[in-house]
């Protein structure tokens, strides 16, 4: 287990290599801001409930105060050509390089990622980062044939401005960069809010990516500001100098974001809870399924918006396929990431172990029948820690209210079908709509998963679970996951304000639609 002087020692490596210290500052405004007058919040270990750090929180008025500052940054950099924009960005994907594994070891140490996963979300920064170098050369608008003689009619995209950015706890870096790096090479500067829960991970992260800026001589362009309870959050989503906002983050919580931002008729990109089923056919590759369905229902304990949470599997495969899982299940080492061979760390924090106690307790009551797990676990040597045993549960009607609920714990639930049309209305049955997976070496069964009467998700999988998208694609999800798109693809566009442009370059003045206006 996470024995204290292995935890210790790792923290005063990672701690020592990204300049953090037990007292540091949650505001980046072009500096640093002092710690002292301002409200402090500790920021626990997952792992085994040591304080890692105390974090100097942003007020209203140092808020108010950055925004003002981003948008004078706003007139140097979005006057930078794009493509001079995305050098800047390469120079901070190579900082992040040398820094995979201390920033991905502060994941582990404050959201309780495996170390290799820890690394992932780092090096998910510098793909994206990559990404962004390509697309600054890339931001195409499109000529359109004009219908007037001597006309030119296209498109341009411009940056908005200011773009607030509001995380989860879940991503704390990675998901900050998807929307950093692409608004960045448009020519917007970002306000971040991330969530109390990882707080250091975004204050090592913003550390890192200004250094590079000052070093170019640029103007600040990333700016953070840590709260405690959203309140610097509910101030973003009113606030009518952020044209964007950006929100991950809970159903609950987006509903409330969506409403503000509306309210002032802003625009947001919403990417938002999901409960994500993977279907298993009896023509699926067993083996595939098996690792894909567990993987995607265990890795990250569980917490990834794309978490396998259904498995819809058909009625002849109960005997087989479902003893095998149990028995990884039963197998599947739960503990410190920092122990070698763990692959399911601790919940966030105390909250969520309540939640995943009390979903079992409501989906027993509604006629659940737990196969294996169901217990809070006290693990000897991370006697602090928030680790539970990770869940499977048959019997409930897939209609049921806790299995069309996102629990952000290991819980799986288990729905059979017995036609593929019964799978695809249990898949779609549930509010949310991220990520989705089908295991059948079928060519029917699998585009009938991807045709319209199938998958109602933003994320479709064949073959490979729901959890562990790419870079490349654009991400997000539909219905109650809030249709937002992030990362490839042309997800960029959401950053830019498209303007469409007329150019009358003759010597008469044509108007559309043949309409005449002659006041001579
Ligand atoms: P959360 O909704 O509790 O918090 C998200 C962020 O909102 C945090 O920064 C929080 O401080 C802030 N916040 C809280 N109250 C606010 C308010 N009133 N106004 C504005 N901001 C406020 O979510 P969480 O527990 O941090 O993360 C887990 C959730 O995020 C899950 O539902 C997960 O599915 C979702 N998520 C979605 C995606 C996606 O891409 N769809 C990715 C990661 C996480």
């Amino acid at each position: 287990m996470a024995n204290s002087s292995n935890f210790q020692a790792v923290k005063d490596r990672v701690f020592a290599d990204l300049g953090l210290y037990e007292q540091v500052s949650g505001l980046y405004d072009g500096q640093w801001l002092a710690g002292e007058g301002r409200p402090r919040v500790p920021v626990y270990s997952p792992i085994n409930g040591e304080r890692l750090a105390e974090v100097a929180l942003a007020g209203e008025e140092d808020y108010d105060r950055m925004v003002e500052r981003a948008w004078v940054s706003f007139e140097e950099w979005s006057r930078v050509p794009a493509p001079k924009r995305g050098k800047v960005v390469r120079a901070i994907g190579d900082r992040l390089r040398a820094y995979v594994e201390s920033l991905g070891l502060l994941v582990t140490l404050e959201v309780g990622k495996t170390p290799v996963e820890g690394r992932g979300e780092v090096q998910e920064m510098i793909d994206i980062a990559d990404f962004a170098v390509g697309l600054s050369r890339q931001l195409y608008g499109m000529t359109i044939a004009s219908e007037r003689q001597s006309h030119r009619l296209y498109e341009q995209w411009h940056p908005h401005g200011v773009v607030g950015v509001i995380t989860a706890f879940n991503f704390p870096c990675a998901v900050w960069s998807w929307n950093a790096f692409i608004a960045a090479v448009i020519g917007n500067v970002v306000v971040w809010k991330p969530s109390p829960d990882s707080a250091l991970t975004a204050i090592a992260t913003t550390n890192i990516v200004n250094d590079v800026l000052d070093e170019h001589g640029l103007p600040p362009l990333f700016f953070l500001a840590v709260d405690e309870a959203g309140e610097i959050g509910r101030r973003m989503s009113s606030d009518r100098r952020l044209p964007l906002l950006s929100f991950t983050g809970s159903v609950q919580t987006g509903r409330e974001v969506a409403a503000n931002v509306g309210e002032r008729l802003g625009r947001s990109i919403l990417e938002l809870g999901g409960n994500n089923a993977a279907i298993v056919t009896p023509d699926a590759d067993m083996e595939i399924a098996l690792r894909g369905v567990a993987f995607g229902a265990l890795a990250t304990a569980a917490q990834r918006c794309t978490t396998t949470r259904r498995l819809i599997l058909h009625d002849s495969l109960i005997d087989s396929f479902l003893p095998r899982l149990i028995d990884a299940y039963q197998n599947v080492r739960v503990g410190s990431p920092l122990e070698p061979g763990v692959l399911v760390g601790p919940l966030i924090n105390r909250k969520a172990v309540d939640n995943y106690s009390n979903a079992i307790v409501r989906a027993e009551s509604t006629g659940g029948q737990v196969l294996v797990g169901n217990s809070v676990l006290e693990l000897p040597g991370a006697e602090g820690g928030n680790y539970v045993a990770p869940t499977l549960i048959e019997g409930l009607a897939p209609d049921s209210e806790i299995v069309c609920e996102e629990t952000f714990a290991p819980i799986l639930y288990v729905l059979r079908y017995s036609s593929l049309e019964e799978a695809f209305e249990i898949h779609n049955c549930v509010p949310q709509g991220l990520s989705s997976a089908i295991f059948s070496n079928n060519l029917r069964e699998v585009e009938a998963f991807l045709s319209v009467v199938g998958s109602d998700c933003g994320l479709a999988n064949v073959n490979t679970g729901t959890a562990g998208a790419e870079i490349g694609g654009a991400f997000g999800g539909e219905k109650e996951t809030g249709g937002g798109r992030e990362s490839g693809s042309d997800a960029w566009k959401a950053y830019a304000r498209r303007q469409t442009v007329t150019v009358n370059y003759g010597a008469e003045l044509p108007l559309a639609q043949g309409v005449t206006f002659d006041v001579r």
